[in-house]
């Protein structure tokens, strides 16, 4: 059975953007009868917060947030999944879909800023080194594994569009995307991807700061497991909470976190309905919620938040 899902990293407490986002996404999928999966996004073992991971899905069910079972394995952590990214990396370096690339931020900055340059894109520096190119740069720095995506005969990054539920249809160019970090991580695009297709998500629901990163992860998709796998992934990107001077809400903006709230004399339930509320839904259960959930009727614009 298809399903849902969010994907939050456990670095922390969760904030009311967050909590938001997640009841959304979670509207999304059991307005349309999916299953609704919780996937902890781990790969950064430094951001990792031990403990974060029970606070987030308690508060997330405080909220009235379900979860399935994937598989009977519980919730999904991506730190136990490193076999399937491995396997999809090998799969697209053996089709000639990969390259190393030896780039520092600052090398890749200033390259961009070079005449000529492709926009918004990878500008291209190591996409066509040498063998005896890359082993200089290897025994100078461990490289990073990007996509080769379709360029132009002027190098030019071809564009990939997705359709969005909320936004309409989302055109970037296919940047040569980083699949593998140079700490031998698997970015988060390829992870993204991966876990998706395997635990039938054809259903993204998220922030909208990263809608961007969509026309990317739609081609992936379809690189990795079919055009026809790709197509039907739905899209919604959501409007982020932001505070009062207009920036996307953060942690350091007060009491903005359950246990914060709580200490404010706000409980869950408040909490759940205040973002309810500004989401134009009715105050109560998230079941009965559900029951008025149109996505058309959402407000478009971003919630501006002010701590108590
Ligand atoms: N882990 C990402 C975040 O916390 C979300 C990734 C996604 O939904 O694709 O922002």
């Amino acid at each position: 059975m298809p399903a849902g899902r969010y994907a939050p990293s456990p670095s922390g407490e969760l904030h009311l953007g967050n909590l938001r986002t997640a009841m959304l996404a979670w509207l999304f999928a059991r307005s349309t009868g999916r299953r609704f999966l919780l996937r902890f996004e781990d790969l950064d073992l430094e951001r990792t917060v031990p403990g974060a991971e029970e606070q987030q899905a308690e508060d997330l069910r405080a909220m009235g947030v379900s979860f399935d079972d994937q598989d009977g394995a519980g919730l999904i952590r991506q730190s136990e999944r490193m076999d399937r990214y491995a396997a999809a990396i090998a799969e697209l370096t053996q089709n000639g879909m990969t390259y190393e690339c030896f780039c520092s931020r600052r090398e890749i900055r200033e390259a961009t800023r070079a005449p000529h340059a492709p926009t918004g894109v990878y500008p291209g520096t190591c996409r066509n080194l040498s063998e005896d190119q890359r082993a200089l740069r290897r025994a100078q720095r461990p490289a990073a594994l990007r996509l080769r995506a379709p360029r132009s005969g002027a190098g030019v990054a071809e564009e990939f569009s997705a359709e969005d539920v909320l936004l309409g249809r989302i055109t970037t160019a296919v940047d040569d995307f980083v699949i593998r970090r140079n700490d031998g991580a698997p970015a988060y695009n390829l992870a993204v991807v991966v876990d998706d297709q395997l635990t039938a998500v054809d259903q993204v629901v998220r922030g909208d700061d990263l809608a961007s990163s969509t026309p990317n992860q739609a081609y992936l998709r379809g690189l990795l497991y079919g055009a026809e796998a790709a197509a039907q992934v739905q899209y919604a990107h959501v409007p982020l909470v932001l505070n009062t001077e207009g920036k996307r809400l953060a942690k350091r903006d007060g009491a903005v976190t359950r246990a914060a709230l709580k200490d404010q004399g706000v409980d869950a339930e408040a909490l759940r309905d205040l973002l309810l509320v500004s989401l134009g839904l009715p105050a109560g259960p998230l079941d009965r919620a559900l029951r008025s959930f149109d996505p058309q009727a959402l407000p478009s614009e971003p919630w501006v938040f002010q701590p108590p």
